[in-house]
């Protein structure tokens, strides 16, 4: 496969086919993500040719694997008509994928209908990532998102209406320590206005190579510490509405692990936050985190 720079994937696609469409990500500007920041990284569009020969290598090598995912952080900037043939190649080549998988900002996705996202379910598009990180405006105004808590909503509202599962991110301690109720409040609030498929709880790791890590090493931004962040994925499992969906905080960066299904498990999360906050749940070693 021709992979250029770093690969990144949802915990969920561990087992996918990793499809590189995309080098990089065409928006790179939010203050907390390092994933893309290579000075000599710069996003583009892969060329068909490559792209084709990487089909015909999962052709032959990728038979077990039922699910695929078109990396990196944002397959959906690629045109339409240009990702339902994409897409149709993939039905085609590698008939026994059942499930393709793409990261989708908020911007692309509004660029999109219902109705084409009913063509890109069709074309084998069953799941779609999406970074929320906060439902507090001026956190995802401070971070550089891109797109405010109503412009998520809609967003998410769209790929939903399509039938197609939509899988949420959101970041404990993104607000840092000031924002910190807001944030999990907010976010709590647009998650039940979208009702997604599946909400996946990561945590914040400053990284050097961000604005923020700067902000943080110069006593700009402060992170909460780990009852701060106990307590906002307290808030916003609380807070959020009665709808069912998977709830995830089972990501490499969280300090412990929340995986099952709302409403059902809530109660149970909701007693393991309460013992976490009180020390008696085993927490990962700082050591031991990533992204
Ligand atoms: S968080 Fe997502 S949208 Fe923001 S820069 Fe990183 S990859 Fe791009």
């Amino acid at each position: 496969m021709h992979y250029q720079g770093n690969i990144i994937r949802p915990p969920s696609e561990a087992n996918s086919i990793i499809l590189q469409v995309t080098v990089g990500c065409a928006h790179n500007r939010c203050t907390f993500c390092g994933a893309y920041r290579a000075p000599d990284q710069k996003f583009y569009i892969k060329e068909d040719r490559i792209i084709a020969e990487d089909i015909a290598f999962a052709a032959q090598y990728c038979r077990r694997q039922k699910t695929l995912f078109l990396a990196d952080g944002d397959a959906l900037i690629i045109p339409q008509r240009r990702l339902l043939a994409l897409c149709h190649q993939i039905q085609t080549e590698l008939p026994w994928v059942r499930r393709i998988g793409l990261y989708a900002n908020c911007r692309d996705i509004l660029k999109r209908s219902v109705l084409e996202f009913t063509e890109l379910k069709k074309a084998g598009v069953g799941r779609i990532y999406m970074g929320l990180e906060s439902g507090h405006d001026p956190i995802l105004q401070a971070i550089r998102k891109g797109s405010t808590a109503d412009e998520m909503i809609a967003a998410g509202r769209r790929v939903r209406e399509a039938g197609i599962f939509l899988s949420i991110t959101c970041l404990l301690g993104i607000g840092g320590r000031e924002l910190s109720q807001q944030h999990s409040e907010d976010t709590a609030e647009v998650l039940s206005k979208i009702r997604p498929s599946q909400i996946a709880v990561l945590t914040l790791m400053l990284l050097e190579n961000t604005e923020l890590g700067k902000a943080a090493a110069e006593k700009d931004f402060h992170l909460p510490d780990q009852v701060g962040l106990f307590r906002e994925l307290r808030i916003l499992l609380a807070d959020l509405e009665d709808f069912r969906c998977q709830f995830q905080a089972n990501h490499a960066s969280n300090y412990f692990t929340l995986d099952g299904r709302l409403p059902k498990d809530r109660d149970a999360f909701l007693a393991r936050i309460d013992q976490a906050l009180t020390g008696a749940v085993f927490l990962k070693p700082e050591r031991l985190r990533s992204l």
